[in-house]
């Protein structure tokens, strides 16, 4: 730190009278400023061009002409923040019975890649014990540019499953029973994930399934963007974490379900 500050100060001075701050006062001021304004996590690493203007550059001191252009092309690293859940952010979500407590809850905020090539950040509500597993799951599928079409709680559909599989929102948990059964749910645990749910639908046993939009989606394998198969990066890489995929059941598939146990 102190080295690139008085390589900073040396190119200041040889340039001509570029940076007075630094000159006026040495002190930390202006350094600390701009990692606080990307408050996120501890792994954001936010070089984007927000920072530009001096602190951003130590890494690059010998040409500050070209730091100009080329940063904007280059994504965001993924970033993420587990944070504790409302009662009002469960609102329909959530009721009394349900086998987890909203105290055990958490809301993951974090970047997705899109089907638009571009990053956006979503949000996953799921059991606390899960959260760290999560993360890494999904900043894997960041890093290998898995395109995910949406991620949004359940309550933005009003804890309506239905709606928000017709959305193809990626979702967590939702405190429902199990499809075609009266016990919990996985999600209702927070437990299980259901990955881009058009491009991965739930097909029962004779073949039939129950949105029109993911005609076109049923069979395996399927090589179509944000398509989960047998054994690909997105089953080996939920498989890391020990959870299981509604791709592999006999009978009835749920091509968009990963669980903690499998079910
Ligand atoms: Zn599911």
């Amino acid at each position: 730190m102190v080295a690139t500050v008085l390589a900073g100060l040396a190119t200041a001075c040889g340039g001509g009278a570029t940076a007075p701050d630094a000159a006026a006062s040495p002190a930390a001021a202006p350094v600390e400023s701009p990692p606080a304004a990307s408050a996120t996590t501890p792994g954001t690493a936010t070089a984007t061009p927000a920072g530009s203007a001096s602190p951003a550059s130590p890494t690059e001191p010998a040409s500050p002409t070209e730091s100009a252009s080329p940063r904007p092309i280059v994504p965001p690293p993924f970033a993420a923040k587990i944070g504790k859940v409302s009662r009002a952010e469960v609102r329909y979500s959530w009721h009394e019975g349900c086998p987890v407590s909203v105290g055990d809850l958490r809301k993951i905020t974090m970047t997705y890649w899109g089907f638009d090539d571009k990053s956006h950040t979503g949000e996953l509500v799921v059991n606390k014990s899960a959260a760290d597993d999560l993360v890494s799951v999904f900043s894997k599928l960041y890093d290998h540019r898995y395109p995910i079409r949406r991620m949004e709680s359940v309550d933005v559909y009003k804890g309506s499953d239905y709606d928000s599989i017709d959305a193809d929102n990626t979702s967590a948990f939702n405190c429902r029973s199990a499809t075609g059964s009266s016990s919990w749910s996985q999600h209702a645990y927070g437990l299980a994930v259901d990955v881009n749910p058009r491009e991965n639908p739930y097909v029962y046993a004779d073949g039939s399934h129950a949105h029109k939009n993911a005609t076109g989606f049923v069979e395996r394998p399927l090589k179509k963007p944000g398509v989960v198969n047998a054994g690909d990066f997105v089953v080996r890489t939920f498989d890391g974490i020990g959870w299981g995929w509604g791709g592999s059941w006999s009978g009835a598939k749920d091509f968009q379900h990963f669980s903690s146990n499998g079910r």
